[in-house]
């Protein structure tokens, strides 16, 4: 017979804070097939060009509209703004003219080209590259990788993509054999594998002509022009990426997580996105924000540190003729940073204070702040805003759960928390909590992931 709960257990369980497993929330079969459509998606559109492409069919099949293309708006209208390919804002027209907003980006650390790349030593052709955004450089040799990006040549756009397609070819860095790796093994982590050294093998056939200097670079070059018009100098006209080639998969023996390059932060671009299509009856204008260059700090014409918002902002009230300004506007608005944090790892739990710290399973994180020692370089939500999402999600009855990034002195993270936040609306960070973050296979588990796109959902409705 179970014993009967003293009066201090009851009142425990009713004080303390407990968090139990999100997988208790939700049928699995519902999560799984969820998390399907998500892999499928994560696996095609590994760079931020792709996403925007990918983001613009899925709205358009919903009949969003380009705002350039649009003279009058009025309730329930569907817009979508695309920001030079790289980043989209998209809005449903509410009965309100103050925003709901959903932030995420779509740019996730990789390799770039460099501006003049393509080289040739030790009979094989090269192309350097330059990594953008918080990566561990040693992750990068060995994974074979594939690029992606535009090059515009004197008179077209070229857009590539190899690496991705069954029979294509792939890139390596090639890292050095232990067996002669004594002094790199000897080296600080950052030094083992120095940005300069990022180069990638692209040939090693040389033109069969004593006449031509680097005769391997010449065959490269050669092969470049052919198939797609390229001269050397148009690659100072390029953003081409390279990304792991891998393909999103299940990860356990359960099934219970995904491991995929991109997830930070695609995972809540997707999650936002599907809830964004199925919304039903809103009051306050329901906004997208799909951003780039996140990872390397939001600045530029693209990124959150822009002025997209309210520009996005004034273009809608002038259109749907609201007596409004995009500051107040904007002032009046709030808004979740829809954004992956740190999950607590079991092999590394040095770095993590235990009691303030996300684990997978136990539903979407929602953070206070972001940042590091000492809270710099983040927006820190206000208590009543804090309080106003926990009712939402308790309501809903959606599983989540908070933290901050790591122990205090540790390190940090910023989002785009902070950009949102300047205009003077409420906003806080939720989303997913993943291991192995910035590396080229990050996991989340599966059930974090639709809690998030729960919570992304019932947010915009309210
Ligand atoms: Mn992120
Ligand atoms: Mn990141």
């Amino acid at each position: 017979m179970a014993e009967k709960k003293s009066s201090n257990e009851k009142l425990q369980e009713k004080i303390f804070l407990k968090k139990k497993s999100a997988w208790l929330s939700y049928p699995k079969a519902k999560v799984f097939s969820f998390c399907e459509g998500y892999k499928d998606f994560l696996g095609k559109n590994k760079t931020e060009r792709l996403c925007v492409q990918y983001l613009i069919k899925n709205l358009e099949k919903k009949k969003f509209k380009d705002i350039s293309q649009v003279k009058k708006l009025k309730i329930g209208d569907k817009i979508y703004k695309n920001i030079k390919d790289k980043a989209i804002l998209a809005a449903i027209i509410g009965k309100k003219n103050t925003f709901n907003i959903v932030g995420s980006h779509i740019d996730s650390p990789r390799l770039d080209l460099k501006p003049n790349p393509v080289y040739e030593d030790s009979n094989l052709s090269l192309i350097q590259t330059h990594y953008y955004g918080g990566i561990k450089k040693y992750h990068w040799v060995n994974t074979p990788l594939e690029l992606h990006g535009v090059i515009i040549t004197k008179n077209k756009k070229v857009n590539l993509a190899i690496g991705d397609k069954k029979n294509d070819p792939k890139f390596i860095i090639p890292d050095l054999l232990p067996h002669l790796a004594q002094k790199q093994m000897d080296k600080k982590g950052k030094e083992v594998i120095e940005g300069e050294n990022l180069n990638i093998l692209v040939g090693n056939i040389p033109v069969d002509d004593d006449k031509i200097k680097e005769q391997i670079k010449f065959t490269v070059m050669k092969e470049l022009n052919q198939k797609y018009g390229i001269i050397e100098e148009d690659f100072i006209c390029a953003e081409i990426e390279l990304v792991p080639a891998s393909k999103p998969t299940d990860i356990g023996l359960d099934r219970s997580l995904i491991g995929a390059y991109g997830q930070d932060d695609k995972v809540c671009a997707y999650t936002s996105l599907k809830a964004f299509l199925e919304l039903k009856s809103i009051k306050n204008t329901a906004v997208a924000l799909f951003a780039d260059k996140e990872e390397i700090g939001s600045y530029g014409d693209t990124g959150a540190g822009s002025f997209m918002l309210k520009n996005f902002a004034q273009e809608i009230i002038i259109k749907a003729g609201w007596k409004t300004s995009s500051s107040l506007l904007l002032e009046n608005s709030k808004a979740i940073s829809a954004d992956v944090t740190a999950g607590m790892n079991p092999s590394h739990k040095d770095v993590h204070d235990p009691t303030n710290v996300s684990y997978l399973g136990k539903g979407v994180s929602v953070e206070k702040y972001g940042g590091g020692g000492g809270k710099y370089s983040t927006h820190d939500a206000s208590a009543e805003y804090m309080a106003e999402i926990r009712s939402m999600l308790d309501s809903n009855k959606i599983p989540w759960q908070t933290g901050e990034l790591g122990k205090i002195d540790i390190g940090g993270g910023g989002t785009i928390a902070m950009f949102m936040s300047r205009y003077g609306m409420d906003c806080l960070d939720a989303g997913p909590c993943i291991l192995g973050m910035h590396s080229p296979c990050e996991v989340a588990s599966k059930v974090d992931i639709y809690a998030a796109y729960q919570l992304y959902k019932v947010f915009w409705e309210c």
